[in-house]
């Protein structure tokens, strides 16, 4: 018990950083884990701007903070280049977070080019200039962070029309030879997303497995993407056996998780359900 690579989003309890601290820390003591903090998207500002306390508050509760995940709704894969700017300048903000707070990973949404394979297919699109786009982004942010110590994982989304993540990487794959700054870029497998876009998560962790760094757990049923707690066995999605693949993400070495669910109720309920959470990777052999 007690190693360190499952986090908890810092969005899990209703949303809100204090009460999520408060119940990973009481999780941690009562079971003796050491579960760490994912810094969410929503609450990167605030934390920076308050680095000093958070610090203290963290130390004080004996929570490390493993992951940040950089603000989500920037486009790293646009025509515009004011967007990209804007997705670059925050990227590289949460990576100067992460490096602040000791973090080990920044996950990164790495955009959207509206050429997914079921697009292009229906509507006979073969532009693939924004995967480029999103490529140099990807060289950018990899050289930032190889500069602060930091690994930018991206994340596959679950929209149609995100950056596809498989050939996001064989570019990536293709020219760490020649420029070692890519070994800071990896990926973030988004079990959930993967749910709803994916094709055959155990071919995506044969093929790519190396990449994923970090993972993010939680449940859905296929179609909406509902950051519900882990619990059923199995799901109608791409993910035909949750629990398997949990359990496949589980012996990836030097993987790290996150448990990215989304409770609301009260305090006691939440926390409740994180517990299950944190039982079922438990059972899966996480710990
Ligand atoms: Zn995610």
């Amino acid at each position: 018990m007690g190693r360190y690579n499952v986090y908890v989003s810092s969005g899990a309890v209703n949303k809100a950083l204090e009460e999520t601290a408060r119940a990973v820390n009481e999780l941690n003591e009562r079971k003796g884990l050491h579960l760490g903090l994912e810094i969410s998207s929503v609450h990167v500002d605030e934390v920076r701007d308050h680095i000093n306390e958070y610090k203290e508050q963290f130390d004080e509760q004996g929570l490390d903070v493993g992951s940040i995940h950089a603000p989500m709704w920037n486009n790293l894969s646009s025509e515009d280049q004011t967007l990209v700017d804007k997705g670059l300048r925050e990227t590289h903000e949460a990576i100067d977070l992460a490096n602040e707070l000791g973090a080990r990973t920044v996950i990164v949404h790495p955009g959207y080019e509206f050429c997914d394979p079921e697009w292009e297919e229906a509507f006979g699109i073969t532009d693939r200039g924004r995967l480029d786009i999103a490529y140099r982004s990807v060289c950018e942010v990899a050289s930032y962070a190889a500069e602060k110590g930091v690994i930018v994982a991206f994340e596959n989304l679950n929209f149609i029309g995100s950056t596809d993540m498989e050939r996001l990487l064989a570019l990536v794959e293709r020219d760490r030879s020649t420029n070692p700054d890519l070994s800071y870029a990896r990926m973030t497998l988004d079990l959930g997303h993967f749910n709803i876009r994916g094709r055959n998560v155990e071919s995506l962790i044969e093929r790519y497995g190396e990449e994923i760094v970090h993972t993010h757990l939680h449940y859905n049923d296929g179609d909406t993407d509902a950051h519900a707690p882990l619990g059923p066995e199995t799901s109608h999605g791409a993910v035909k056996d949750y629990r398997s693949a949990i359990e496949e993400l589980g012996r990836l070495p030097d993987t790290t998780h996150t448990l990215e669910i989304h409770l609301k109720g009260s305090y006691d309920e939440c926390a409740e359900e994180l517990e299950r959470s944190v039982d079922y990777l438990n059972d899966a052999g996480y710990f």
